[in-house]
């Protein structure tokens, strides 16, 4: 069920191709002089280097860096709070029917992150939500189940999480039984608890093809997950779905759920709104059509590069973790 027709199209070479442009960028030299550096940590999605001597544990070595950010907390409302920084954003729903937490950071982030929602009061555990399958945002599920919750998810993320990934140069083994999703849902699922009512919806393929927002209705925020990098460029994993057409088109969809006072929450970056949102569609749309252009003449993904397509926009929206001649790289392996 989790593999999508459109996954199948994007060739292994492509992907090899892609993962050697990331590896090769010359960001790497910027953002990996020390392997722990202030700034690599404080980077929300940083692609592991592969040049120069890799780690003996890429993933170990990822999950340090990421879990290294600072935590910062946000309140979104009354009742809802948002934990952003170490690999992602995490936000929690607490009340009188228990804590209802959306995605989970990094491994080495569990105690730090126990210790923030164990200080929003003593309501139990009781849900936590996948945005996708990637593993900053549900490295933590079997904590999560360890300490009473239940786990929530589209069910290709529980396909996915029971396969093995190669991605940026890690390498991913099937989950154990315990951090898998206990329930899943294929469309749309409607939760209401501590006075709120949510919706949880499938996105198709887009940053992967697992991908869900959780729209909270009554306190107007949006959880985008991973389809909404604030102010960069965005990873796309085509290995599991992800296509720049279907960021696009996702974008899309949640700027026709919010409105001018809508939080919208990214699965990387700080907290947005809907101008914020519309901005980073529009950036996507543009390198997209330029792109498209080029490779509809012909054009081979090396040529495409080398005319730097998106040479008036990295100043602004390359300076994260996807520098502009990897998103080129991607946008182009999608299309
Ligand atoms: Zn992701």
């Amino acid at each position: 069920m989790g593999t999508t027709r459109e996954s199948k199209l994007v060739s292994r070479r492509e992907l090899l191709q892609t993962t050697a442009v990331i590896a090769g960028s010359t960001a790497f030299g910027r953002f990996f002089p020390a392997a722990l550096g202030a700034r690599a940590a404080a980077l929300p999605w940083p692609p592991y280097p592969q040049q120069g001597g890799a780690p003996a544990d890429p993933v170990a070595a990822m999950r340090a860096q990421m879990g290294a950010a600072p935590m910062e907390t946000h309140k979104l409302a009354d009742n809802l709070t948002m934990f952003g920084g170490p690999g992602g954003n995490v936000v929690a729903l607490n009340g009188t029917d228990g804590k209802f937490i959306v995605d989970t950071f990094v491994k080495p982030v569990w105690p730090k992150l126990k210790a923030a929602l164990d200080g929003l009061g003593n309501a139990p555990l009781k849900l936590v939500i996948d945005t996708h399958w990637h593993f900053d945002h549900t490295d933590n599920n079997e904590a999560f189940h360890e300490a009473g919750a239940a786990i929530l998810a589209h069910e290709n993320t529980k396909t996915r999480l029971t396969e093995s990934h190669d991605l940026l140069g890690m390498h991913f083994g099937p989950s154990p039984a315990a951090a898998l999703p206990t329930e899943t849902f294929k469309a749309m699922k409607k939760l209401q608890a501590n006075g709120e009512n949510m919706t949880l919806a499938h996105l198709a393929p887009a940053h992967t093809d697992t991908d869900i927002y959780v729209h909270y209705q009554k306190a107007n925020v949006l959880h985008c997950g991973d389809v909404f990098f604030n102010g960069m460029y965005p990873f796309i994993d085509a290995g599991t779905g992800g296509r720049i057409n279907g960021m696009i088109a996702a974008a899309t969809s949640l700027l026709a759920m919010v409105d001018s006072s809508t939080k919208c929450v990214p699965g990387h970056g700080p907290l947005g709104d809907k101008a914020a949102l519309a901005k980073y569609r529009d950036m996507m749309s543009t390198v997209r059509d330029r792109v498209q252009k080029q490779k509809s003449a012909g054009k081979k993904l090396e040529e495409v590069v080398a005319a730097k397509p998106t040479a008036d926009l990295d100043a602004v929206w390359g300076k994260g973790l996807i520098p502009g001649d990897v998103f080129v790289t991607i946008v182009y392996n999608t299309l």
